[in-house]
């Protein structure tokens, strides 16, 4: 690859952070979860640093399938169960765990020819409102799971609509233990907020996903900064141009950014159709030639120009971390008005990926 931008994956910040996402729920199973291509990391490239997991959490077939296809013989859960009935031979064939969140599900298990039982996580909807039976229903659909054949080991499961806060996590802990009343179930609520936070909700599994990749759950990186977790994804690149600005020189499209007197400008290889996000604004972090500084003016789709008045020492050629260890994904996130869970996955095929 000519042009000069490169994302690095670093394996030993996966297995570091999952052992502080172990150490901070010691009495509990691990689902790592990889959906959406190992959030953008590259499951095929991340799951043998994730292989001191208790079993992997996604929700497309195919990735399951790659895993199996690896040599992943532990669990795999489907965080969305199947989409139509017909999946269910290939859960048979591939040994899936599927969560339950409807009643169509139910019937379809009812009815289906498997080898063997499959494990199920019957979900409740614990008021956020997307996937799950309401708490009434669940002593029903449990009792009617029990019942079939083709149902092994059952757990109650639950997601988190706010789990950065303790407020947040109330009053869907109440609808989850009401759901659960007389159940002798295992448990798995816990998302990487709760896994950090709230001890409480550990039970037997915990679903930790984002801090694997060492970004924080709140989008806000000084809440994880205590926490030990590293950044996994680092997006660099070089600088490629330079430009001297007088007073009022505009920058980029729209010449959203006008210098207030001389300014000395550098023009990185990245932009949006690497997955830079394009709202950033003027004054997102960038760190060039070892020195933090921002943006100016719009981001365009191949390139990003930066103000070099305290990079006294930069010029074509020069380093520029996007983010990485020094520019916390957060921090671009924030100012972009995302989150870094955004941002990794929109990493764009074209950037060549290096594993470290
Ligand atoms: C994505 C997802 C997780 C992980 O969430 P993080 O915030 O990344 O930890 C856990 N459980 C379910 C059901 C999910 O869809």
């Amino acid at each position: 690859m000519s042009r000069p931008i490169v994302a690095t994956v670093d394996t030993s910040a996966l297995r570091h952070n999952l052992a502080v996402a172990r150490q901070a729920a010691p009495h509990s199973r691990v689902w790592s979860v990889v959906k959406a291509n190992a959030y953008g990391h590259g499951i095929d490239r991340v799951w043998q640093s994730f292989a001191a997991t208790d079993g992997f959490a996604l929700l497309n077939l195919e990735e399951a399938i790659l895993l199996r296809e690896r040599g992943w013989k532990k669990p795999i859960l489907l965080l969305e169960g199947f989409f139509h009935a017909d999946e269910l031979a290939i859960l048979d064939q591939y040994r899936l765990t599927t969560s339950v969140h409807s009643n169509w599900q139910i019937q379809a298990l009812a009815k289906a020819k498997l080898s063997a039982p499959l494990d199920i996580y019957l979900k409740v909807n614990s008021g956020m409102n997307r996937l799950g039976f309401a708490p009434e229903q669940v002593q029903q659909a449990w009792n009617k799971l029990r019942g079939l054949e083709n149902v092994g080991e059952m757990t109650l499961m639950a997601h988190f609509a706010e789990a950065e806060t303790s407020e947040g996590i109330e009053q869907p802990l109440r609808r989850i233990e009401q759901a659960a009343e007389g159940l002798d179930c295992l448990r798995s609520l816990a998302n990487s907020a709760a896994t950090l936070w709230h001890p409480h909700t550990h039970h037997d599994w915990v679903r930790p996903g984002i801090i694997l990749y060492g970004a924080s759950p709140s989008g806000k990186w000084q809440d994880i900064a205590s926490s030990g977790l590293q950044p996994v994804m680092s997006l660099n690149s070089e600088i490629i141009a330079i430009q001297n600005l007088k007073t009022g020189d505009g920058v980029g499209y729209g010449s959203r950014y006008r210098a207030q007197g001389e300014q000395r400008i550098g023009v990185v290889a990245c932009g949006y159709a690497d997955g830079y996000p394009r709202h950033a604004p003027t004054g997102t972090p960038v760190w060039v030639d070892g020195v933090r500084t921002h943006t100016v003016g719009a981001i365009s789709m191949d390139m990003i120009t930066v103000d070099l008045t305290p990079c006294l020492q930069a010029g074509i050629g020069s380093q520029v971390e996007l983010w990485g260890s020094n520019i916390k994904i957060d921090e671009v996130a924030e100012s972009a008005g995302t989150v870094g869970y955004e941002l990794m996955c929109a990493l764009a095929t074209r950037v060549p990926v290096k594993i470290s």
